[in-house]
């Protein structure tokens, strides 16, 4: 058990790498068996961590019980200076943590470094937001009596988070609850556990009181996972990663009534409209589709433009992608790097073989990089109709299908006309025509004439079956925090 030299080579000092050593110990209850890590780049071992199950995940979820209430009770001014303290070593130490998180995940380093930022974005949001959990008051219909309610934090929460952005996704629920006064378990994705492990280690040292913040390292999500469900002491759920498991969670949860806030998948729309600029449409395409080489949850799933456009765009897009290098994060000027697995390399090749056998055609790229290596070439495709896998089902991979439509009634139909509905694009110019698109699209976030819209300030999160809660801004706050409404007789 233990970390590597190909791991330790990439970090700029020895120190985190010591402290990481110092957090893959397990407890007592640990039955030995271990999991490893690996680089999808280069298929390198990284680590091998203690694979924990349910006797550790009692353990931890004990732990935080224990230290909830003292947490909670704590000044909302103490609970800010400590996650500001973890704020400024997530800083201070950006480029190991970027370091790690590409060499478990394989995005590009400057993508892990904005990754890492961001991640730092939120917790210093948290921080500040902290002090600012107001209640509320009520005008009485009787002079005898006061109305007013407090919040409170909701409990312990459990928290369970996906591979493809391994240390924001950490910031972003755990920052949040721990400013509302909740002690927080987290079990981060088996393959990019060490970036979140590297953040528990500076949250350790940023002086959250023992017991506040628990890491558990598990090869499987499902023992864990019904561990945090069932457990009477965990009162809220909290998970990012596909509709299937959310699903399960939000079934393990329903015995209890468990509060759960969760960000699923999507399958997100990207139009273009013949009033749009076309030079800027073709970069936000760029960024909303190869941004992760594909592998996020607002990824640009789908690309719907007008015809009177759709040649002059995809002309534009194909040279733009063209530039686009595939390769190791590490290596200078990679734009987009390996995907997770195999089983991710496999999805993308039945997708874009189901997109050529319906009448598809292949524009640039189209395949697998070698025959064994997670690396895939970044394709654009057109000929593809709205029934096609690639628009049916999320791709996770840098492939964009454009879809040629007609008018506005017909493309916004289509872009509804799926089970997600967590982020959509489009690009116009008409006043008109950009408020009623933005009105009629049925998602919980709309970037328009814009790829991008990540923000700690901003509410994110979706609608339909991509989920339930936002993370981010004062509402990311209040989804960890309880209403309680007091009544005062006699007065
Ligand atoms: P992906 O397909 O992106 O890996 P998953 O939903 O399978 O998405 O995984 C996201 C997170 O959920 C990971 O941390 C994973 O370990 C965890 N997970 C997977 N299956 C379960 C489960 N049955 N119960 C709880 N967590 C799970």
């Amino acid at each position: 058990m233990g970390l590597t030299a190909a791991l330790n080579k990439h970090l700029r000092a020895g120190e985190l790498f010591a402290a990481l050593e110092s957090v893959t110990r397990p407890s007592a209850k640990w039955t030995g068996a271990t999991f490893d890590v690996f680089n999808p780049s280069t298929g390198e071992l990284l680590a091998t961590l203690p694979d924990m199950g349910t006797d550790e995940a009692h353990a931890a979820i004990d732990a935080a019980a224990a230290a909830q209430s003292l947490w909670a009770a704590k000044p909302a001014k103490d609970r800010s200076a400590i996650l500001r303290r973890w704020h400024d070593l997530i800083v201070e130490h950006v480029d190991d943590l970027a370091a790690i998180l590409t060499a478990e995940m394989g995005k590009p380093l400057a993508e892990a470094k904005g990754e890492v930022l961001h991640a730092a974005s939120y917790v210093e949001w948290y921080a500040e937001e902290a002090k600012r959990v107001y209640g509320e008051t009520f005008p009485a219909p009787a002079n005898d009596r006061r109305m007013l309610v407090i919040k409170q934090p909701v409990g312990v929460v459990g928290t369970i988070t996906p591979w493809n952005f391994p240390a924001s996704m950490v910031a972003r629920k755990i920052s949040p609850a721990l400013a509302a006064g909740c002690a927080v378990v987290l079990k981060p994705a088996e393959q990019t556990p060490l970036v979140a492990g590297a953040m528990f280690v500076l949250a350790e040292k940023a002086g959250f009181p023992k017991g506040v913040v628990n890491l558990i390292y598990a090869a499987e999500g499902a023992p864990i996972g019904r561990e945090l469900c069932s457990n009477p002491k965990v009162r809220k759920i909290s998970f990012t990663g596909s509709t299937e498991v959310g699903r399960l969670l939000m079934r393990q949860c329903s015995d209890q009534i468990k509060k759960v806030s969760l960000e699923l998948g999507g399958n997100a729309p990207f139009i273009v409209f013949d009033d749009a600029d076309i030079d800027e449409a073709v970069e936000g395409a760029v960024q909303a589709k190869f941004r992760n080489a594909g592998q996020t949850c607002v990824s640009a799933n789908r690309i719907y433009v007008q015809s009177a456009v759709h040649d002059a765009f995809a002309e534009k897009f194909v040279t733009r992608v063209r530039e686009l290098t595939v390769g190791d994060g590490f290596s200078a000027g990679v734009a987009i790097g390996p995907m997770i697995d195999s089983h991710a390399i496999e999805k993308i090749e039945a997708h874009v073989a189901d997109a050529l056998a319906k009448g598809g055609e292949v524009r640039c790229g189209g395949r697998r990089i070698g025959t064994n290596g997670t690396f895939f070439e970044p394709t654009v495709l057109t000929g593809i109709s709205h029934v096609m896998r690639v628009a049916q089902e999320e791709t996770f991979g840098p492939i964009a299908p454009i879809i040629r439509f007609e008018t506005t009634e017909q493309v916004v139909a289509e872009a509804n006309d799926t089970i997600y509905g967590l982020a959509a694009y489009f690009y116009a110019e008409n006043l008109k025509r950009v408020w009623h698109v933005a009105e009629a699209l049925e998602y919980g976030m709309v970037g328009i004439n814009t790829g991008r819209m990540s923000s700690e300030a901003a509410p994110f999160g979706g609608i339909k079956q991509s989920g339930i809660g936002r993370e981010g801004s004062r509402h990311g706050l209040e989804d960890y925090l309880e209403m309680k409404y007091l009544c005062m007789g006699n007065i």
